[in-house]
């Protein structure tokens, strides 16, 4: 848990956030700027600023979290395909340094992507 870090704040709830999915180490929200209709991210519970950082076991929850809501998204949801995407440094696109993967459904009608 950081003070000054968003994503911890969503955690505890002190941010607010549209939660899709939450287990005992992950937490799922959709993205507040989305690339595509149904962009989320998965975050650890656990703060690791990167994906340098995280706990591989963290790294294998998260991961687990995606697949599982990849899963839906395509299957229920409607989505043709899914991009994983972790951005790891500021050079690398990293805006907020929490952990986190995008998931971010792709459709073949592309009318749906931003
Ligand atoms: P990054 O650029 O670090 O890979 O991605 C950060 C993501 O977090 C961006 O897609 C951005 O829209 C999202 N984001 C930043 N602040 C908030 C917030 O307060 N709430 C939510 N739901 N998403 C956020
Ligand atoms: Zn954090």
């Amino acid at each position: 848990m950081s003070d000054q870090c968003i994503f911890c704040g969503i955690i505890n709830g002190a941010i607010p956030s549209a939660k899709v999915y939450e287990d005992e180490a992950t937490y799922a929200f959709m993205d507040i700027n989305p690339a595509s209709e149904g962009h989320l991210l998965v975050i650890p519970k656990r703060h690791s600023k990167d994906l340098l950082e995280i706990p591989t076991e963290d790294l294998a929850a998260v991961t687990a979290t995606a697949q599982k809501i990849a899963r839906q998204v395509v299957g229920e949801l409607g989505a043709d395909g899914v991009n994983l995407l972790n951005c790891c440094g500021a050079d690398a696109w990293q805006t907020v340094f929490h952990f986190h993967l995008h998931v971010i459904p792709r459709y073949r009608d592309k009318g749906k992507d931003k």
